[in-house]
């Protein structure tokens, strides 16, 4: 008999996480590396939130808490949604899992039948599609082009709904293209959604906070309140507070649903971390100052990742309105042939000889479903996202 599940042969491993190891592994081993891969901000969580992790060990809060989170935190998660999006929730309509990749898995194990659709907009972050296999949906993915700044029209979200939708998931600012829908944009998708009353959202406002320029953040329950009943908001600390590894997602919605989604985390992993959960706390109660501080960094290397990338032959990138990425375009270099003899036919290829020839580390835009692309993280320092970009400009202008 074999070992592996039919499900797991469906899926992939995480092409963001294998950039990254991959990257960390060439630096081990004592290559010059500079990675643009990871998802992650370079600043440290700031001290009160470490603090407040600090105290909550000293105070023996290291026990099991309630499955889906303290009620502490929920009560911060629901003032939080008041303060940021006008939305109101009680506190058991929320649900603490350990990351955001948890909440979403929970939502979706919970809801998906054999059959079942999830539309989600290309270029798409790269777990979406995966756990939406592994929970045993089909997802339909809906391409938005770069015409439109990588964001879905209200037509192309028409044209994806069938009668077998139940979910629609929607990001923005977006990983891996940092494009954010602005109010008017958004309600063209919540019109389309209200004339199809079985259809869901699934928001994954991650990087509500990486927000820039004049660009302002929204959410779909707070554009349409019609679709509150049928809304999944969800979010969490890990990048606007610098908490990745701490491990903290949440998400808001109708108690049925959540009462759902804390039924498969009391049957995968009970609580996420206690003491995570504490410093979470502090971090959506306390002092916000330090994000617009480390949103000036964002802006400043945002604009010099755009700058350095347009200037490098056959690369074209937009500048985006939010996260800490961009997400350039390639058709000017593929069919090249590297100083190496390496062939281009691929953003992969693209991206493996780029590490290879330069050490630089990005992701191929082929893992979030738009080609021929490439993902930078700029969440590194000025330095390191200087010089990656010098040996990017470089490297396209040694091709032949
Ligand atoms: N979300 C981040 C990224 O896209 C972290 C890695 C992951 O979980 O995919 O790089």
């Amino acid at each position: 008999m074999k070992l592996l599940s039919d499900t797991l042969a469906r899926v992939k491993p995480s092409p963001t996480i294998a950039v990254t190891n991959k990257a960390a592994d060439l630096k081990a081993a004592g290559a010059d590396v500079i990675g643009l891969g990871a998802g992650e901000p370079d600043f440290d969580t700031p001290q009160h939130i470490k603090d407040a992790g600090i105290a909550a060990i000293h105070a023996g809060k290291t026990k099991y808490t309630a499955v889906d989170g303290i009620i502490e935190l929920k009560q911060a998660i629901c003032a939080k949604f008041k303060r940021d999006n006008t939305l109101e929730y009680t506190t058991d309509q929320v649900t603490v899992s350990s990351g955001g990749k948890q909440v979403l898995y929970n939502a979706l194990i919970a809801t998906l039948n054999e059959g079942d659709e999830v539309i989600i907009p290309a270029p798409y972050w790269v777990s979406y599609p995966d756990m939406v296999l592994l929970a045993g949906g089909t997802p339909v993915v809906a391409q938005a082009s770069v015409q439109t700044n990588y964001k879905l029209t209200a037509d192309q979200l028409e044209a994806a709904i069938t009668p077998n939708t139940k979910w629609f998931i929607f990001n923005s600012p977006s990983n891996p293209t940092g494009a954010g829908y602005s109010w008017e944009e958004l309600k063209e998708l919540t019109d389309v959604l209200l004339r199809h009353p079985h259809v869901w959202v699934m928001s994954d406002d991650m990087y509500e906070h990486l927000a820039y320029d004049d660009f302002r953040f929204c959410t779909p329950a707070e554009v349409e309140p019609q679709l509150y009943e049928r809304t999944l908001t969800t979010n969490g600390v890990s990048k606007a507070y610098a908490m990745t590894g701490w491990r903290i997602g949440y998400a808001a919605g109708p108690k049925e649903l959540i009462g759902a989604m804390r039924k498969v985390q009391s049957q995968s992993t009970s609580n996420p971390c206690s003491i995570s959960q504490w410093a979470a706390v502090e971090a959506l109660n306390g002092s916000h100052d330090f994000i617009a501080q480390n949103n000036k960094a964002f802006v400043r290397r945002r604009n010099l990742a755009v700058k350095m990338l347009n200037d490098a032959a056959g690369i074209t990138c937009p500048v985006p309105e939010g996260a800490f990425y961009v997400y350039p375009s390639i058709s000017g270099v593929i069919g090249k042939t590297t100083p190496k003899g390496t062939k281009l036919n691929t953003d992969e290829d693209f991206a493996t000889a780029l590490l290879e020839e330069t050490g630089v580390a990005v992701v191929f835009g082929a893992a979030f479903g738009l080609s021929p692309n490439f993902r930078v993280s700029y969440a590194t320092s000025d330095k390191a996202l200087k010089e990656a970009c010098l040996r990017i400009q470089s490297f396209c202008a040694s091709l032949d």
